[in-house]
């Protein structure tokens, strides 16, 4: 089964139980600064879990447009290592507010995965929250689930949160085992739980239950509700019988784009493929990304796309890429995903532009950043503690542009170490630095203000010290 026909299977089995389908939100939050980007299906329906706003309908079902890069959900450094993961993928969810609970919301999880889709039931295990008794009893009446396949997880896999606020609250997961050829780990006895790609998190049923605020606390939500994800990549890969996701239909243009392009073959070499992969996915984030407004930047969003884009030209280089190439592969994302997401068509001239643009000044820089890193990566090598100093690859980055992702896939290629702690800090220091001298320039200006105003003739009063320092923001 394609992936279109997925999604559109997805949207129409739950309008068929009394869910409104519900356009994608952008990726950029609305009115939401404590999110980076729109990183699940419920994110759009923050205020509705927590009864600030209302609907007129109390299901819905979409299929929405995610973006795990930056913030609490950061999946950039596994995009080409993991069979499963991307930066910019499609969530599938259905959503209760206050109807439906526990009961329905795996009912209709089973019965989509093992009758619509035919995944066969032998093959799926299920996780619980360690102490949701209920949650392991509605399992136990699921039928054709085979015995001892409820494991009970901790809060990191069973617990789930939008961010470090916000609605969250105890979940329910299903699990595809691959079997031992997919277990990337290596181990004979790796099992449900093991971060390796065997037994694969296909669906999230999330159990909303609180709301957690800035200071921990934890309220209970006026009405439980649901709230569910599952990775259409991911469907589309095991439906197809494809042990990685950007082996299914969604990837395969888009892989096609890039062996035309570099004459190489996806299948034949993994550094080929890493390469291909991470510039697939990466395409994807760009395009929607541009479509959602964000353009390259030095800061928040538009840095994560920066560090997005200038990470896909790097692995160009992989592929032997020597001319430009990102815009020739986002407009075949365009053209492959326009039918499900037809805004994207409105961005097609902004896309080409962005892309050309930040490929154009990065390559500039990046041939250049490449030979002292090189020759740094053969200085440490020879050194006791194999170790690319923070300090350099603050350097890089301060010189060339040159983001810290970069020097960590060269690193791993090498087999060495790199100092990111340090060049965390580094990074503080400057940041520091440079507030520090925003704030002399404040009170150069202020200075002068007070000066011109005093020339003016204008006299001031003393109020005391209070209200001087309480109106100061200096
Ligand atoms: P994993 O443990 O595999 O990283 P997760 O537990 O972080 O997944 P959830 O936050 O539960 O994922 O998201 C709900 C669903 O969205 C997952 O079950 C999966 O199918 C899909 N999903 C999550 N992260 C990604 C990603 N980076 N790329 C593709 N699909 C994803
Ligand atoms: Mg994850
Ligand atoms: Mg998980
Ligand atoms: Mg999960």
């Amino acid at each position: 089964m394609k992936g279109n026909e997925i999604r559109s299977r997805f949207l129409q089995y739950f309008e068929d139980k009394g869910h409104t389908p519900v356009d994608s939100s952008s990726l950029v939050p609305k009115d939401d600064p404590t999110l980076l980007f729109t990183n699940a299906g419920m994110v759009q329906f923050k205020t509705v879990f927590m009864g600030e706003d209302s609907r007129d309908y109390v299901r819905a079902v979409t299929s929405q447009r995610c973006v795990r890069a930056g913030g609490k959900h950061n999946d950039l450094e596994n995009v080409g290592y993991t069979a499963r993961h991307h930066t910019f993928f499609e969530m599938l969810g259905n959503f209760s507010f206050g109807d439906y609970f526990k009961e329905d919301a795996i009912r209709y999880a089973w019965e989509f995965l093992t009758k619509e889709l035919g995944i066969d039931p032998a093959n799926l295990w299920v996780s619980i929250f360690e102490d949701d008794d209920e949650a392991e009893q509605l399992w136990d009446k699921i039928e054709d689930l085979p015995k001892g396949r409820i494991v009970r997880m901790g809060e990191k896999d069973n617990f789930w949160a939008m961010g470090d606020t916000g609605p969250c609250g105890p979940c329910s997961e299903i699990h595809i085992d691959q079997g031992p050829a997919a277990a990337t780990c290596g181990r004979d006895d790796c099992k449900l739980g093991c971060d390796c790609d065997r037994y694969l998190e296909l669906w999230n049923l999330v159990f909303m239950q609180f709301n957690k605020d800035a200071d921990g606390t934890m309220t209970r939500l006026p009405k439980p509700s649901i709230d569910t994800g599952m990775g259409l990549e991911r469907v589309a890969a095991v439906l197809q019988g494809k042990l990685n996701n950007f082996e299914s239909d969604l990837f395969g243009p888009i892989l096609g784009r890039l062996e035309e392009l570099s004459g190489k073959k996806y299948g034949e070499d993994p550094k080929v493929d890493v390469a291909m992969r991470v510039i697939a996915d990466h395409a994807r984030a760009t395009t929607f990304l541009v479509a959602d407004g964000v353009l390259p930047s030095n800061e928040g969003r538009g840095y994560v796309l920066r560090r997005i884009m200038r990470r896909a030209v790097r692995f160009g280089k992989t592929l032997g890429l020597q001319k430009p190439f990102l815009d020739s592969v986002t407009r075949v994302v365009a053209d492959e995903m326009g039918g499900a997401y037809p805004h994207l068509a409105d961005s097609a001239s902004l896309l080409e532009k962005v892309t050309n643009n930040e490929e154009g000044r990065f390559r500039e820089t990046l041939e250049n950043g490449l030979v002292l890193l090189e020759e740094e990566v053969v200085r440490v090598s020879g050194l006791k503690d194999k170790t690319i100093p923070g300090s350099f690859i603050f350097k890089l980055y301060d010189t060339f542009g040159f983001p810290f992702d970069i020097v960590r896939d060269i690193a791993l290629e090498k087999g060495i170490d790199f100092d990111e702690q340090g060049f965390m800090d580094e990074m503080a220091n400057q940041r520091d630095k440079s507030r520090r001298s925003r704030k002399d320039e404040q009170v150069k200006v202020l200075g002068e203000g007070v000066r011109s105003l005093a020339a003016e003739g204008l006299k001031t009063e003393f109020t005391g010290y209070e209200e001087v320092a309480g109106k100061s923001r200096l």
